[in-house]
């Protein structure tokens, strides 16, 4: 199958350092293969979202020379999409309601286990839906941190796939739409490493291909803390690309082009000495 790579972000606050490199990685892995570069806004969370910043991220990128192969998919036009995956697992008997209040589990009651919940249902309000995950290791190969395995009961539990406000998770919104886009590979940050046998389970459960996964080193603040955009740290400068660039390709590891006049000449002349065995596999600090 031809490659096709994509770049998710969520538009919780503007393209910082952090997405920048995501975007810059999973580019120059599709470039590479010869294959395709999608985009997708995951605007499914609007407490999260931050007024405008969609908007600015799709703005940034073709001035950071990106440009993708097909229209941008919106997660929040996805709804149908994502009320069929719920009703598969629904019909499977593979979900569950579950009626514990946050104040409950923010205390530390938690009433469901292993597959059901024992709160009483709430008349005044609609349940959340937690998925009834296997006692199995889930089991993975990945393209840079290599071969991962998790058992979900163990590590995360019963997770919520649709939420209180009848919001979808991020779970299970991304593998619907990694398989509608027909995505062959997924290159990310690692802070979603733990999510990827999360994912590998619901396309199990609703009969979606696996796509391989490559999980970027993340990049960090001076103090170890993961660069944020909610935090609104180390926003990156579309007027002025290429020093981000050039530091997000540093960052991947990559020998830096210092010669180029524009965006798109660095991307073209780092894609033409791209080798992804460079990328350093571990989280690294971003000073900035
Ligand atoms: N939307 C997620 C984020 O911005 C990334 C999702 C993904 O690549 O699977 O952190």
């Amino acid at each position: 199958m031809d490659y096709r790579g994509r770049f998710a972000p969520s538009p919780t606050g503007r393209l910082h350092f952090g997405s920048l490199a995501a975007a810059l990685g999973s580019w120059l892995c599709a470039r590479q293969a010869g294959g395709q570069w999608l985009l997708r806004m995951e605007d499914i969370d609007p407490p999260r979202e931050m007024p405008g910043a969609a908007a600015a991220i799709l703005a940034a990128l073709p001035a950071f020379g990106f440009a993708a192969d097909e229209p941008v998919l919106y997660q929040s036009q996805r709804l149908a999409a994502y009320d069929a995956a719920f009703t598969q697992l629904r019909e499977a008997d593979a979900v569950f309601p579950c009626w514990c209040s946050r104040s409950e589990l923010a205390a530390g009651a938690q009433l469901h286990r292993d597959g059901r919940c024992v709160a009483p249902p709430d008349p005044r309000r609609e349940p959340a839906w937690r998925l009834r995950v296997p006692d199995t290791g889930i089991a993975f190969d990945d393209a840079l941190q290599g071969p991962q395995r998790q058992n979900l009961r163990e590590s995360v539990g019963d997770f919520v796939i649709r939420r209180v406000e009848g919001l979808y998770s991020y779970q299970l919104a991304c593998v619907v739409d990694d398989a509608y886009q027909g995505i062959t590979e997924v290159v990310r940050g690692c802070d979603l490493l733990d999510s990827t046998p999360r994912q590998i389970c619901l396309q199990r459960l609703l009969g979606l291909p696996t796509p391989r996964y490559l999980h970027l080193p993340l990049a960090l603040d001076a103090a170890g803390r993961k660069l944020s955009k909610s935090e609104q740290a180390w926003p990156v400068d579309p007027t002025d690309p290429l020093p981000a660039l050039r530091r997000a390709l540093a960052f991947l590891g990559q020998p830096v082009p210092e010669d180029a006049v524009d965006a798109p000449a660095l991307l073209a002349a780092a894609l033409s000495r791209f080798d992804p065995v460079l990328i350093p596999k571990h989280s690294g600090c971003f000073a900035g």
